[in-house]
């Protein structure tokens, strides 16, 4: 099926046109095939091209590189995560190996920015989870009890502080992390398809439709052409069950983001004039909110059971018109129509926020399911699939092996059924916090 998305995301419209851009037209050959073209694709065709200069590699997307959730994402690069359970040793020991990977994906993330010179508005300012209910207070001292376990730094904040530092009184309470690393996403996946070794042949707006294996070859079939291929890497996330990769162990949810218009000086003065900021919210479905260095406001508060190929412009206008909403309660004193651009995107998650890293067959691998946290361990598991992909071994392999694997989700009607009732339920809850 083909994907269509809308094409209002502010990430992407701000940045250069592309051109030259090749969709197939033929039958190919190659060694290797890398299915997604976003951070996870994208590194995975970059690594396997530093390791085989003299092998055909190709990298295939369905739509233009880059422009599915890589760019679509409010660019937090996260340390650590809030809601994953973790109340006894055991649970601190899996939330441990959590924080592991996400260590690995902020580092390799840093290490691509600096090894290309990317300018994605890299700021190491940390992040607050926050809340409206002073109540939340119990939940934050927990989460700060396990991150002092394990050497994070980290504060809890409450009314007149926070509001001095957001710019907003609606929280009443949150507990900052230093560590954590708010970004542009579109920048960071566009410098990806710019570095692209020269032996990596990029084709988009070619999706996907059938692939089977014979013989240890993969035939994948697209709409004016085929390729063959040695080795197949699938790195489409939340479009991963529906090629049927692992598809009792993963799902897509859709989520929706808008951005505002940059403020002007006097509406910035309004809100205390903050610096940047990140806020990811206490209760699961409560908004993501952030200000960004050039003075716009993004805001998140939407995860759905949704179709993940389409989501039609009335279906996106309702939902952008809660985002207005959720920003007219933090900035009440902002004008109504600043909302510059809304839109929608795709995370793969599963049932006990575990991610997909595995070689599902010979010669075919699968590297993705973030849970919607897919920046900096995409980065990672895209490179680290690649050296998988080769047989080959590494320290940071073993870290991501370590962690716990994703559990067996129930079949369909009940899988949609149980989804839905649980994000129904989350919704309710985290009701002032959307
Ligand atoms: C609104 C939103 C906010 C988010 N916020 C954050 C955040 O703050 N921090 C964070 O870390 N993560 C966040 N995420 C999640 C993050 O964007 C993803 O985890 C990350 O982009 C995953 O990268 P990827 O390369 O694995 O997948 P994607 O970027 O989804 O790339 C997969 C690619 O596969 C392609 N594809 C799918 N099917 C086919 C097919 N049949 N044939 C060919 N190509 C195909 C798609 O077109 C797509 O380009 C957010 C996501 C959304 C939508």
């Amino acid at each position: 099926m083909e994907i269509h998305n809308d094409n209002n995301c502010s990430w992407i419209n701000e940045l250069a046109l592309r051109t030259n851009i090749q969709s197939i037209q033929s039958n190919e050959d190659c060694e290797w095939l890398v299915i997604g073209a976003g951070y996870t694709g994208l590194s995975a065709a970059r690594k396997l091209g530093q390791l085989y200069p003299n092998q055909k590699i190709i990298i295939v997307d369905a739509q233009l590189a880059g422009e599915g959730a890589s760019s679509r994402n409010s660019g937090y690069l996260v340390d650590t995560t809030l809601n994953d359970g973790f109340t006894s040793n055991k649970e601190l020991d899996s939330y441990k190996k959590k924080t592991d990977i996400y260590d690995l994906g902020i580092n390799f993330v840093k290490k691509f920015i600096n090894e290309y010179q990317v300018d994605c508005d890299w700021n190491e300012c940390g992040k607050y989870f926050a809340s409206s209910k002073i109540e939340d207070e119990k939940i934050l001292r927990n989460f700060s009890n396990t991150l002092s376990k394990l050497g994070f730094e980290h504060n809890l904040l409450f009314n007149n502080e926070l509001s001095k530092k957001l710019g907003t009184n609606f929280y009443n309470i949150a507990l900052f992390t230093k560590g954590g690393v708010l970004l542009h996403p579109g920048k960071l996946v566009r410098a990806m398809i710019d570095v692209l070794p020269k032996n990596v042949c990029l084709y988009e707006n070619s999706s996907l439709l059938n692939w089977n294996k014979t013989k240890d070859i993969i035939s994948c079939e697209f709409k004016n052409g085929k390729i063959k291929s040695k080795k197949i890497i699938f790195a489409t996330n939340g479009f991963l069950k529906s090629l049927g990769i692992k598809s009792n162990y993963n799902f897509p949810i859709t989520l929706t983001a808008s951005m505002t218009r940059t403020l002007t000086d006097e509406e910035f003065k309004s809100i205390g004039e903050p610096k940047e900021w990140g806020v990811l919210p206490v209760r699961p479905m409560g908004a993501t909110i952030r200000m960004t260095k050039d003075r716009r406001i993004l805001i998140r508060n939407t995860a759905e059971v949704h179709n993940p190929f389409k989501m039609s412009n009335s279906n996106l206008e309702k939902r952008s018109i809660s985002q207005k909403i959720g920003i007219r309660k933090r900035f009440p004193q902002l004008p109504d129509d600043i909302i510059q651009s809304s839109w929608s995107g795709i995370v793969s998650r599963s049932r006990n926020s575990s991610q997909i890293f595995e070689k599902i067959d010979n010669n075919v691998f699968a590297a993705g399911c973030y849970n919607g946290s897919g920046i900096g361990v995409g980065t990672l598991f895209g490179e680290q699939i690649a050296i998988k992909a080769s047989e080959d071994s590494t320290n940071e392999i073993e870290t991501i092996e370590a962690r716990n694997k994703p559990t067996w989700l129930p079949p369909q009607p009940f899988l949609n059924f149980g989804v839905k009732t649980r994000l129904i339920y989350e919704r309710l809850r985290a009701r002032s916090e959307i």
